[in-house]
């Protein structure tokens, strides 16, 4: 019989919020109470500390903010972030160890600066100890696909939680070369990888994918991970695929699915978590799909208020499968800004894109772009052969499939959508770089 463990989080939340009652799971009211102490504090931390919030909350009392009162506090746009960050820090700039700054996408052409303090970088190292105990045993060998070079960045962070748990880290970089990749895996003899959605789907299609067998486990983070694309590398590499939700905003962890895979358990003693109407601004109820709010518990250099991160997702109502009772993240449907309303009741985006185009056995990737011309929308695709197909699928042949396979899934229907220009054969460096995947609008 399969026996599921409940999620190592659990426990590890339990006793941060002073909660823990060993074998049993942490009470959800256990959680809100510690959740709303922090809530409170966390408003009357940046009132006080930071200009910017100073600025936006002139009329907070001095007792605990109440659930009403919470909820009509306004929200932090990303745009905010980029515009005022030095506003934002609530610590001196010789208490800050480490500022990342991510690329610009946005309208103000400015890149996010975000800040942490030693202690806020610690709280991360916590949670992927905790969070990786979930897959990775004790002596085992974990071979990251992320950037590690510099000091407290994402593969360094890791690469001092796992001795943590008694096992290893050893980090590769990005895997831009999938073969390359694949023989770092067998030469390090690695049991457990963490690597970029596809990047990992270019490993699981390469001719040497057979490398990949020897692993217990994959983590997959920092972009959407379709079912396609878990099911084509569970599949090459004989191991469960488990997923992280996280951003540089929420001190790069944010969530981690358990041995059940069902939602991301998430780092409920440092982050809270709401659900809106990306158009209203109304809180959704547990079920409902809508952006996800962050708003971080315990950071000391910028904290942020009920930050909209773009994500989409809905809070899963009920227990987990595996025991834990608390509030899990789930399914991630991509970001808001990639889901493109191409008429009133329809709308495209690359989650869904990837559920169809990633099912593909021979593909490795795509770069998607949306354009309109006198009878409505064209979606162009540069297609990336894997490897091992890259020779067989060229020219009209990957045309008729690609269609069939759109039609199959009545994402073109009339003249609301057509297919306009295939591409076949590598776009501009489409598997380098930790940026998210975005569906592109032609100008
Ligand atoms: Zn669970």
């Amino acid at each position: 019989m399969l026996t599921v463990t409940i999620t190592p989080l659990d426990a590890w939340i339990a006793e941060q919020v002073g909660a823990l009652r060993p074998g049993q799971p942490l009470a959800p009211a256990a959680l809100e109470q510690w959740q709303d102490e922090r809530k409170s504090a966390l408003v009357h931390q940046v009132r006080a500390k930071s200009p910017f919030y100073r600025s936006r909350l002139p009329r907070v009392s001095s007792g605990p903010c109440t659930r009403d009162q919470w909820e009509l506090l306004p929200f932090t746009t990303a745009d905010e972030l980029r515009r005022h960050a030095p506003d934002m820090l609530c610590v001196s700039q010789g208490d800050v160890s480490r500022v990342t700054t991510l690329p610009t996408s946005g309208t103000s052409g400015q890149p996010k600066r975000i800040f942490f303090t030693e202690a806020d970088l610690e709280r991360t190292v916590d949670f992927f100890h905790h969070g990786m105990s979930t897959f990775t045993k004790p002596g085992q060998r974990v071979l990251v696909f992320m950037p590690g070079e510099l000091p407290d960045s994402i593969g360094d962070l890791l690469r001092r939680a796992m001795p943590r748990m008694g096992s290893e880290a050893v980090v590769h970089g990005l895997a831009g070369d999938p073969g390359a990749a694949l023989e770092a895996i067998h030469g390090a003899r690695a049991d457990v990888i963490v690597g970029l959605p596809v990047q990992v789907l270019a490993m699981a299609r390469h001719p040497r994918a057979a490398l990949g067998q020897r692993l217990s486990a994959v983590l997959l983070s920092a972009d959407h991970v379709s079912q396609a694309l878990r099911t084509a590398v569970e599949q090459a590499f004989g191991c469960p695929v488990y997923a992280h939700w996280g951003m540089t905003e929420t001190g790069y962890g944010g969530g981690v699915e358990c041995g059940v895979r069902h939602g991301y358990h998430l780092r409920s003693a440092d982050l809270f978590v709401e659900i809106i109407d990306p158009v209203s601004g109304r809180i959704l109820p547990e079920g409902v799909q809508g952006e996800v709010v962050v708003s971080t518990l315990t950071a000391q250099a910028m904290p942020l208020l009920r930050y909209r991160t773009g994500d989409l997702a809905s809070l899963l109502p009920g227990p987990c499968p595996c025991g834990c009772l608390l509030p899990r993240l789930g399914p991630l449907q991509g970001r808001l800004r990639d889901q493109i309303h191409i008429d009133d009741h329809r709308t495209v985006s690359m989650a869904e894109l990837d559920e169809i185009l990633l099912e593909l056995p021979w593909l490795a990737n795509y770069r998607a772009t949306l354009r309109r011309d006198d009878r409505g929308w064209l979606l162009d695709l540069e297609i990336v052969a894997s490897q091992a197909s890259r020779s067989s699928h060229t020219g009209s042949a990957v045309r008729q499939v690609i269609e069939t396979a759109l039609n199959a899934s009545s994402l073109l229907e009339q003249d609301g959508l057509r297919l306009g220009r295939i591409t076949t054969g590598a776009p501009t460096n489409p598997l380098s770089g930790p940026v998210k995947r975005s569906l592109q609008i032609e100008p």
